[in-house]
Order: C-alpha cells, then sequence, then structure tokens
C-alpha cells in the first residue's frame, strides 16, 4: 500500500465492498476473533469485495510470532484461505509505522494536533476528576515536539459525531464528551486507535466490521478519518459473545480458543457454520446450511445487536449432525487424528484398521465429538479393557456374577449356531430370561465386562468384532474380579455377625 492519505484513483477498487479482519497477535484464536473474520468473509465473498487480513502487532510487549501463525492456521482451518482471489494480506501494522507517523505529522502540521507535556497528576490536580479525562491544558501552548511530549488530537467542541452503524442504528456521540485524546505516545510512536485508522485508510477499507468494544473508540476514529481528508467508512459492531451465565466468553474462565474445538474433534464445517449463526441467523428457521449458502443469505444489517449465547451443547449437537453427513469412509479419514499417537491410547502395533472399519459405521451414527472415538473403541485395541469403577459398580450388582458364568458357558458351548451379533443377542437373551432379566439389564454386566463402560457401540456388533477368544478371556477376567471382591467382602464381615 502506499500513503495514508492516498485516496484511491481505481473507480473498480472504489465501488467493491473492502473489508479487514484485524486481529493482535497475544493469544490463542479467540471464537469471537473467529466469528469476526467469517462475518467479514462472508461480506467479501457475497459481494466480491476483498478481505484483508492485517495482524495488529503494534504492542510488542504482548506479541508473540507464533500467535501469528496460530492466526493464519486457525484462518485457513476456516476456509479463509490466502489462495482465494478475495483474500488479500497478510499486512502487518508494524510496517506502517512509518505512514502512521506522517500522518501524526501532517495533522500537527495542520493544527489538528498538539503537543502536550501535562503529567496525569498534573491533568487530575487540575481537574480533581478521573471521569472529565483531558482538560486541553495545552490546546494552545503551541508546544513543539520534545521527547516525553505526546502528541493529542484536537476534538470539536461542539456539535456531535454520527456514526453509520448497520448494526446499531447510527449512534451520535456529543463531541464535548470526547477528550483531546493521545494518537502518539511521549516517544513518537502512534497510538492505537491512529494506527488503525491510518491502516484501513491505507488499505481502502469501505466496512469495518469489529467487536462491540470498539464502539467507544468509534467517534474518535472517525474524526481521525475526516481530519485525514477521508471520508469514514461504514461501521458495524458485533454483538458480544456470552457463556451460559450471560457473562462475556473470557479465557480465564471460557473455552474460547478455536484450536481447542477443533482438538476435540468439532469439524471446521460445523465451526463454521455455528460460528456464523453467532448474531445472525439465515431465517426460515433454517440453521445446517453450507457457507455457501450461508454467504448468499448474510446480511450484516441482520445482525442482531444483542449479545450472543455460545451455546456448546448446540455446537456439539451441529457437529454430530455434520458427522452423520459425512460418508463413512469420510468419517473414518476425519477420526484419523484419534486413532494414532498422541491422542490414542493404543500403541500402532495393537491398531488395526480392518477392525476398525468393521465398527466405523457404528460409531459414525453416534459420535458427536471426533474426539470420542477412542473411548467408543478402545476396547477392540487394548489388551484389556479400560475399566470405569463406576460403570462397575452400577452393572455388577447382585445377581451379577451368576449371569455372567452362565453367560460364558453359553458362548463357550462349541454347539454355538455361530459367531454373529445376531446368534450372541439371542444367546444372551436366552441366559438373562432363565435368570429372569430382560435384555437390556443381562447385557450391562456383559458389556463392561467386555468393553470396561457401560455406554458404548452396540454391544452384539462389538463382541463379534472382538471375535470369540478375547470376548471369553474378558468374562473371565472379569468373574475372576467379582470372585476376588466377593471373597474380600465376607472376610470383612465381623466375627460372630452370622
Ligand atoms: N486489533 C484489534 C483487536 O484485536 C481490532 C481492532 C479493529 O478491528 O479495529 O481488538
Amino acid at each position: 500500500m502506499t500513503s495514508a492519505t492516498d485516496t484511491s484513483t481505481d473507480p473498480a477498487a472504489d465501488a467493491a465492498v473492502r473489508v479487514r479482519f484485524a486481529p493482535s497477535p497475544t493469544g490463542m484464536f479467540h471464537v469471537g476473533g473467529a466469528r469476526s473474520a467469517l462475518f467479514n468473509w462472508a461480506v467479501a465473498k457475497q459481494q466480491a469485495g476483498t478481505f484483508v487480513l492485517r495482524i495488529e502487532d503494534t504492542d510488542t510487549s504482548r506479541n508473540q510470532p507464533e500467535w501469528v501463525d496460530g492466526i493464519l492456521s486457525a484462518m485457513e482451518a476456516l476456509g479463509i484461505t490466502k489462495d482465494d482471489p478475495a483474500f488479500e494480506g497478510p499486512y502487518f501494522q508494524s510496517e506502517n509505522a512509518g505512514i502512521q507517523k506522517e500522518a501524526a505529522q501532517r495533522l500537527f502540521a495542520e493544527g489538528k494536533a498538539y503537543y502536550c507535556d501535562c503529567t496525569r497528576d498534573a491533568v487530575l490536580a487540575r481537574t480533581g476528576n478521573q471521569q472529565t479525562g483531558y482538560d486541553g491544558f495545552c490546546r494552545d501552548r503551541g508546544l513543539e515536539y520534545a521527547e516525553g511530549r505526546a502528541l493529542r488530537f484536537r476534538t470539536p467542541d461542539d456539535g456531535e459525531t454520527r456514526v453509520v452503524d448497520l448494526i446499531r442504528g447510527n449512534p451520535t456521540f456529543p463531541n464535548k464528551n470526547l477528550e483531546d485524546f493521545v494518537i502518539a505516545r511521549g516517544n513518537g510512536s502512534p497510538v492505537f486507535l491512529l494506527a488503525n485508522v491510518v491502516d484501513d485508510i491505507d488499505e481502502h477499507i469501505t466496512l469495518v466490521m469489529r467487536a462491540e468494544e470498539h464502539l467507544p473508540n468509534t467517534p474518535k476514529q472517525q474524526l481521525l478519518w475526516e481530519a485525514l481528508g477521508q471520508t469514514p467508512p461504514q461501521w458495524a459492531h458485533m454483538p458480544v459473545i456470552v457463556n451460559e451465565k450471560r457473562q462475556k466468553l473470557s479465557k480465564r474462565r471460557d473455552k474460547v480458543a478455536l484450536e481447542d474445538y477443533l482438538a476435540e474433534g468439532v469439524l471446521p464445517d460445523a465451526m463454521v457454520n455455528y460460528l456464523m449463526l453467532l448474531g445472525w441467523a439465515p431465517g426460515n428457521d433454517e440453521e445446517i446450511l453450507p457457507f455457501d449458502e450461508l454467504v448468499r443469505r448474510f446480511r450484516v444489517e441482520d445482525i442482531n445487536s444483542s449479545s450472543a449465547f455460545f451455546d456448546i451443547k448446540k455446537l456439539t449437537a451441529f457437529n454430530g449432525e455434520y458427522i452423520r453427513a459425512l460418508s463413512v469412509p469420510e468419517f473414518t479419514t476425519a477420526c484419523g487424528p484419534w486413532l494414532h499417537a498422541p491422542y490414542a491410547p493404543w500403541t500402532e502395533e495393537q491398531f488395526d484398521s480392518e477392525v476398525f472399519d468393521a465398527v466405523a459405521p457404528l460409531a459414525h451414527s453416534r459420535v458427536a465429538l471426533l474426539s470420542e472415538i477412542t473411548s467408543n473403541v478402545d476396547f477392540l485395541f487394548l489388551d484389556a479393557p479400560v475399566l470405569d469403577e463406576d460403570s462397575w459398580n452400577k452393572a455388577m450388582k447382585a445377581g451379577a456374577a451368576e449371569l455372567l458364568a452362565d453367560v460364558r458357558t453359553a458362548l463357550a458351548d462349541p454347539a454355538l449356531a455361530g459367531w454373529t451379533a445376531e446368534v450372541l443377542k439371542d444367546t444372551v437373551t436366552a441366559v438373562g430370561e432363565a435368570h429372569g432379566m430382560k435384555l437390556g439389564k443381562a447385557q450391562a454386566p456383559v458389556r463392561v465386562a467386555v468393553t470396561g463402560r457401560r455406554i458404548g457401540l452396540p454391544l452384539f456388533e462389538s463382541l463379534e468384532v472382538l471375535g470369540r477368544e478375547r470376548t471369553l478371556t474378558r468374562i473371565d477376567a472379569a468373574l475372576a474380579r467379582l470372585t476376588e471382591t466377593a471373597a474380600r467382602t465376607s472376610e470383612e464381615v465381623p466375627a460372630g455377625a452370622e
């Protein structure tokens, strides 16, 4: 880009919308940032405009280069890709320091800004009240630049600044409430308010769509646009995102990193769809729609100004639907990371992809997060099941040992009509009936003995895949444990109690 005050001479560029996403690389990529990026991307895609990515990296005490990589890879995961013709950048705010300083100098030269050497304490001593802000003491002192002197913007004394905000209904701000704010620090470096405006001008941004927390900055920034001889952009301040207690999502309290959701096995498409609905709805009560359709229907004016609830249950339900919409081979591919180190609790030698393929259709119809795949299939690959104590205690009640012993005998019978889910089901049903138990109750101890858990894939299909030998070995191990527990319990009975 060229200069802060250079107006575009290309009429086509003037006509097409130019939006931007301007994250500060100070932490993990926040779901709120992801929503901002997507809304801007949707506008650019819909209107054949341009989406500029600008990394606001001027806060050197908080910025880390690895966060920049995190932003780029998270955006790629959301489908906002550098290869798309609508994508421009990334630009780095730090690289524009020259034109930002130039703009500050111009404002000073034109009398629109002035140097100030007041300390905070001196201002407070004069105003006696923190709330009123700067009192304009240096406005007409004619100070030149010297190390330590801040540059302040001279705000109008009267009138009002009206902001065209597509979401907020064009709020107006009385200028008398706007203090003469600092635009460059005592060391000459421009502050956020100015750097952000100069970059937006330089990048020919026509619509600034960003988080609501920046709304109070907007009248000041609009005055800067005008003072720099530019027509201000349209604004759109998106609603805050809150948790179930209606508190603003915070990285200290809530799970906010996009990466964490993806690592849990939220499919990027499901995440994109869900984020697009944070504060906006496509209409007709439809929610699950392909991105292209969301883009087609998107209207900034329809974004709700009230806070948007980040509903993890709803996101998970969405994800379940997206998983169901995959084919089984696609599902298997998507599960890939969780089937191997470091996510999988089994070794590469223990894993068997044919065994996985045999149960993949069963898992495909039930998991809501891809990470759930490991606990659904671990019994197939580990030498012994992961025993969940709670499941054990609930399933191994009185009568369980006798039932399991009879199931074991029936399954070990050489006359069994085969090792298929159907035969296994009939066998357990018959043994259950002999014990006065319905199938639901009778299969619980079998399930826990074999898989370690009360909840999981359909039992008889699981046993079929696990095979006769391993099933019997696990029932034996459970019986041995039950006998041991029974022996220990009877030893604990105090002498003479019987
Ligand atoms: N860098 C700012 C932030 O991350 C964004 C400023 C803007 O969008 O104007 O909050």
